[in-house]
């Protein structure tokens, strides 16, 4: 695998990992054949020789499934294909509940998994047990049955890999270390190595844990950190195991398979090690940590207590492989915005080996199509900042994230570790007022607010100054800010509502060319007055939402843009590729100068008006307008526009100004019942008014025709993705975004549920959430139909949600359910 040393090549892949292997396998089959691989000790020896090998196929995304299952299929077939064993084994897999909690998660886990392909059965503690014979089931109150899954030799797959490259032209060279990525301006020339500099068009890092600090030696930004991962191999065993499925005990942190007549037991502990060395050695290849049977002696003693045969038996290994585990627990994957050409999979957070096939195959089609061909913005690079890259920060969050496998997928779990990294300043004040945070992008978010003593309820237990603590109890029901969630929502509804939003993405725009470049870019024409602000999407050459956004013009070469919290990178970065070396137009980050205060409500106005000199009467600042405004004696830019469906402005202050603002609107509005809100109430009210949301209801696979915004198009002028929206307008749509309505007013709604029309599967939930105006859960969704959707299809059938295993009809809505304006709740 040594041939002649290349000085030049298309691609360059650092690492020999399963995942590079898999992309120059991946790469060369599409057709780029001129890739060389390179590897600085022997291929697999990095973390992948020593994975557990385990291949599932489900995941908490359409997008991430697609990926494990096309992995599972490569597999299988790799054989043959290449004639390297290996060990592809369809075993299935199973999933054992001991907690009401786990079933309940089970069973949504089954109703989506039908919505994506993946055959999962719902059996008894006894099936279980048949399908594991050594399994104590007395405790089990049901699995989860894949038949599917299943497990391979990690080692060999990537041998296979690498073999197939280099039958489609690859070059696979071992034992040769990347020292540096080669770049002139902004843009990657090639590597220099430990055998000489090879030039490049394209590099991709796929280092595994090695990758961020070959990222921080280019001025990339690669959050990962190492982490050790444990799992124990018993002495051979009376019995053969090795056809068994692969097993989970999530409730007791525990994986396990047979391998021949010995049984592997794996721990996904709550809390993990991160491995704490200053570098991960260069020569750390097909080596081990020292055992931990300390950290060890819990997954044991519930190994024991779950497989009782290995009560009796002696362990022959112990495997401590550390891996790279990244914040958000999804693995990192595309191009760096900060260098054009360098590509980046990494941070495989133990799922590596599953994903590996599926990631090479799709980061390969991002490469060549020159953005990813679906949607994968849940491990796109872009999702993170500098702030992530924090050595302290990733030390003290990984410590959480192995252990997330197994915790039960709380809908809106939050991080316990590293928090406070990005502060609003009303921080402090919020947290005062019993704010209880959520955190986005690194920003600290109030996502309710604990009441104060005065509004408990009777019995109510007073901590800490408030009727309860601002902390979650987690439930797939309703969980215990139900009540305060709703006081929020209702004062927005009825009074006024103060909204700490300054998370929001905001970037200036501007030059000479700066309308002509924000024209390409959006759906709508924002080629409009100084002053006025105009809703748009950013769309990709398919048509699908690259992102969504508020333009503001404040000059005529100047554009104020606002966008969610998450998208910070990922917009910057899609403006900036958009705009042609040729054009005098540049796109600055300002999100970190611009705190952002959401006044709204009927009483906004009124509030207002008490405090600053503008005037703000519909006349002489009607809606979709902007400008600057005194608000006290702060000094704000005041955008009439609302989220929430009711008279309202954002105020974007600078960060100088941010506390006096907000202190003079909460003096000021006292006698109006001014309250603080927080993100939840947002969701609930933004879904009440059909109002979507990026990320979750608008992706790079919807187009704004199926999201039912095509009135944010302006059909006159060319931008990016009209050729494909025009196409779509002739031939019809087969999947439209529908709002639905519980009719149970008990039921609470988070997302990802299975919904039927006329008892078919016909989507599932993008988001959802409480709607207290109407009395019942909401959600969006889009309804699929293969012959097509009209308004009389979608508004015929008779819809069911599939809540917690439970079907409960729902009523279905093409435009919102709510009227602000006239205070009605649509029939
Ligand atoms: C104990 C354990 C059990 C696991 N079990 C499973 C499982 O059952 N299923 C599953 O899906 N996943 C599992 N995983 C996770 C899986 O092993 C990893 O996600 C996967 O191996 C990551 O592959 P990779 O190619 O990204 O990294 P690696 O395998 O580490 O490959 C990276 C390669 O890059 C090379 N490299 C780095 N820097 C340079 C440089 N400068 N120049 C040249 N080469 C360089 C390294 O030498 C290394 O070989 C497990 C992990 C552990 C630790």
């Amino acid at each position: 695998m040594n041939p002649t040393f290349p000085t030049e090549a298309k691609v360059v892949i650092v690492g020999g990992g399963i995942v590079g292997c898999s992309l120059a396998y991946h790469l060369t089959k599409c057709g780029w054949k001129d890739v060389v691989l390179l590897e600085q000790n022997q291929l697999a020896g990095g973390t992948t020789w020593h994975a557990a090998g385990l291949v599932g196929r489900l995941r908490t995304s359409n997008s991430l499934t697609k990926i494990n299952k096309y992995s599972a299929e490569l597999y299988a077939g790799l054989e043959k294909e290449t004639g390297h064993a290996v060990g592809w084994k369809q075993v299935g897999s199973l999933i054992v509940a001991q907690s009401q909690t786990r079933m309940i998660q089970l069973l949504r886990t089954a109703a989506i998994s039908e919505w994506f392909g993946v055959e999962v059965r719902m059996i008894s503690a006894e099936e279980a047990k048949a399908k594991w014979p050594l399994l104590r089931v007395d405790d089990v109150l049901g699995a989860a049955w894949l038949p599917q899954d299943g497990k391979v030799v990690p080692k060999e797959v990537t041998v296979a890999l690498a073999k197939g490259a280099e039958t489609h032209g690859a070059k696979v060279i071992e034992a040769v270390r990347v020292l540096e990525v080669e770049h002139a301006g902004h843009r990657v020339t090639g590597v220099k190595t430990s055998h000489g500099t090879v030039k490049a068009e394209y590099v991709v890092l796929a280092g595994g844990m090695w990758t961020r600090e070959l990222g921080l030696r280019c001025g990339v930004t690669i959050p990962l950190h190492p982490v050790e991962h444990h799992y124990v191999i018993t002495e051979p065993m009376e019995g053969a195991f090795d056809e068994l499925p692969v097993g989970r005990d999530p409730d007791r942190c525990l994986y396990f398979r047979g391998e021949g007549n010995a049984v592997v037991l794996g721990a996904f502990q709550a809390e993990s090690k991160p491995w704490l060395v200053d570098r991960v050695p260069d020569h750390f290849s097909f080596q081990l940590l020292e055992p931990d049977w300390e950290k060890f002696a819990e997954p044991l003693r519930n190994g024991r207590w779950r497989i009782p045969a290995l009560q009796t038996c002696r362990f022959e290994k112990f495997v401590n492989g550390p891996e790279s585990f990244t914040p958000d627990n999804q693995f990192i994957m595309g191009e760096a915005p900060e260098l054009r050409n360098l590509f980046v999979a990494a941070g495989f957070n133990s799922v590596g080996i599953a994903s590996a096939g599926g990631a090479g195959k799709y980061l390969a089609e991002w490469m060549i199509e020159g953005q990813p061909t679906m949607d994968l913005w849940s491990v796109d690079i872009r999702r993170f900042g500098r702030w992530a890259n924090n050595r302290e920060y990733l030390r003290a969050r990984v410590v959480e994230i192995l252990g997330l496998h197994y915790q039960p997928a709380w809908p809106n779990r939050e991080f316990d570790t590293a928090r406070g990294v990005r502060k609003s300043p009303l921080h402090d004040r919020l947290a005062a007022g019993g704010a209880c945070f959520g955190v986005k992008n690194g920003w600290e978010r109030p996502n309710w607010f604990a009441r104060p003593p005065a509004q408990a309820g009777r019995g109510d237990a007073v901590r800490g100054g408030f009727a309860e603590k601002p902390d979650v109890e987690y439930s797939f029901a309703r969980q215990n800010w139900f009540a305060n969630h709703a006081a929020e929502h209702r004062a927005c509804r009825e009074r006024v509502a103060l909204f700490d939003q300054t998370g929001f993405s905001k970037y200036i725009v501007q030059g000479r060319d700066a309308a002509k470049v924000l024209q390409r870019l959006c759906g709508n024409n924002v080629d409009v007055s100084v002053g006025k602000t105009v809703y748009t999407g950013l769309f990709n050459e398919r048509g699908g939402f690259e992102s969504d956004l508020t333009v503001v013009r404040t000059a005529p070469e100047e554009f104020y843009l606002i966008s969610g919290t998450a998208q910070t990178w990922r917009d910057l970065d899609w403006i900036r590729r958009n705009t042609r070396p040729d054009e005098n137009a540049d796109a600055v980050d300002v999100t970190n100068a611009f705190g952002v205060v959401g006044v709204m409500g009927p009483e906004s106005r009124m509030l207002l008006s008490r405090v600053s000199d503008a005037d703000l009467s519909h006349d002489a600042f009607p809606f979709a307008t902007a400008r600057e405004i005194s608000v006290g004696r702060g000094t704000v830019r005041a955008v009439r526009i609302t989220y929430v469906g009711e008279l309202g402005w954002e105020l974007h202050v600078s960060m100088d100004q941010l506390t006096r603002v907000y202190d003079t609107l909460q003096t000021a509005g006292q006698d109006l019942g001014v309250a603080n809100a927080g993100h939840y109430a947002i969701n609930s009210l933004r879904l009440e008014k059909g109002y979507r949301a990026w990320g979750a209801d608008l992706s790079p696979d919807d187009t704004p025709l199926e999201a039912g915004l095509s009135f944010a198009i302006d059909w006159n002028k060319p931008f990016i993705g009209r050729e494909a929206l025009s196409q779509q307008k002739t031939t019809g749509l087969k999947r439209q975004l529908v709002i639905l309505v519980v009719q149970d007013p008990q039921p609470v709604l988070w997302g990802s549920e299975l919904f039927y029309r006329d008892d078919k599967p016909a989507g599932y939930t993008t988001s959802g959430a409480y709607a207290h105006t109407l009395g019942g859960a909401i959600a969006m969704g889009y309804v699929n139909n293969a012959n097509g959707v009209t308004a009389d299809y979608l508004k015929s059938g008779r819809y069911e949600i599939n809540i917690n295993g439970e079907r409960y009809p729902a009523r279905v809505y093409l435009r919102a359910p709510y009227d602000p304006e006239r205070k009605r709740i649509l029939g």
